[in-house]
């Protein structure tokens, strides 16, 4: 199987660069394996013309629209293995040991690490979420919590009062010196600085460890993220260090430092979204295209 450009990952930001690529009628090769950051997720906020849509349906109309156009073919199969070749790149997928491409496309988001609380894993994407652009306002200005994982929430509890009266929950991450409890007490936030034992209830009830509830309607936090492939890593590329975990470092075109190899979306950004995913895949897939008749983009 030979190809113009190999795209590794088939949701937003590959989709995106993918259909650039179609529409210069390009030979591509679609790898996923289908699992969507925001697959807990019922409703996606914040996409212009989708605001409030369902996450999958925005993809699979993605998809369908990508997989009309006669020179896609795609493969819901894991990439495993790649590596640099004369001419492009050698990359091997579940069942399918030999695929040659001249251009590479890294779309494969990356994998969330949620904080170890009893109860928040099946909370998140429903009444727990990272991001307060996406599922903020859907929250009515109700009572709102942050968990803390490292010191970085603070920057996320000072956030959080434009969308409603915020807790910080300190849960032992850290503890805020006088300076930043000073800036809490400005934006009104209040502070749990003792122990939570689980998340219950429909929404989020907050049990801590003395025996009190505190009833919230959302709660926030930050994860720990990494890229989901290690095939940027096999491949030499350089990552850059960001405030939840190494994304893929990648020029303005969107090349990574091996030259041919492009990324775009979550995988090679500090913070992402569909709008930001979708525009970098623009990006990466016409500078592919660019590559491939120029040698460079
Ligand atoms: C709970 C939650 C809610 C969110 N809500 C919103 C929202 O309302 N609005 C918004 O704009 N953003 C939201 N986001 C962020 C959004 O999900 C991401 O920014 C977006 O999905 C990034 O798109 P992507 O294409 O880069 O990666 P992803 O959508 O994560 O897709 C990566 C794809 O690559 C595939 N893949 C990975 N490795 C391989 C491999 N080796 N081989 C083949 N395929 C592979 C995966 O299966 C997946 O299909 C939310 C995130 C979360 C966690």
């Amino acid at each position: 199987m030979q190809y113009d450009v190999a795209i590794i990952g088939g949701s937003y930001a590959g989709l995106s660069a993918g259909l650039q690529l179609a529409r210069a009628r390009q030979s591509v090769l679609v790898l996923d394996t289908g699992a969507r950051r925001n697959r807990f997720a019922q409703h996606s906020h914040g996409f212009l013309t989708q605001d409030g849509a369902d996450p999958a349906a925005i993809a699979a109309t993605a998809r369908a629209q990508l997989r009309a156009y006669g020179t896609v073919s795609w493969l819901d199969a894991r990439a495993e293995r790649a590596s640099v070749v004369e001419g492009g790149f050698l990359l091997s997928a579940q069942q399918v040991p030999a695929i040659l491409a001249r251009k590479l496309i890294l779309a494969t988001g990356v994998i969330d690490q949620l904080p170890e609380v009893p109860g928040l894993a099946e909370r998140w994407g429903r009444s727990v979420f990272h991001c307060p652009y996406c599922h903020g306002y859907e929250l009515q200005q109700k009572p709102l919590g942050v968990l803390a994982s490292s010191p970085l929430s603070l920057h996320h509890a000072l956030m959080l009062p434009d969308w409603g009266p915020t807790t910080l929950f300190l849960n032992g991450a850290f503890t805020p010196d006088d300076a930043q409890l000073q800036q809490l007490q400005q934006r009104g936030v209040a502070i749990e600085d003792g122990l939570i034992r689980e998340i219950s209830g429909e929404r989020a009830v907050m049990v801590m460890q003395d025996g009190r509830s505190i009833a919230l309607e959302g709660l926030f936090t930050l994860t720990r993220t990494r890229v989901a492939s290690d095939i940027a890593a096999q491949l030499g590329c350089e990552f850059e260090a960001g405030p939840t975990g190494d994304f893929i470092k990648t020029d303005a075109t969107r090349e990574t430092s091996v030259p041919g190899v492009f990324a775009c979306g979550d995988a090679a950004r500090a913070a992402g979204s569909l709008a930001l995913a979708v525009g970098d895949g623009v990006m990466a897939g016409t500078a592919a295209h660019r590559a491939l008749i120029f040698g460079q983009a």
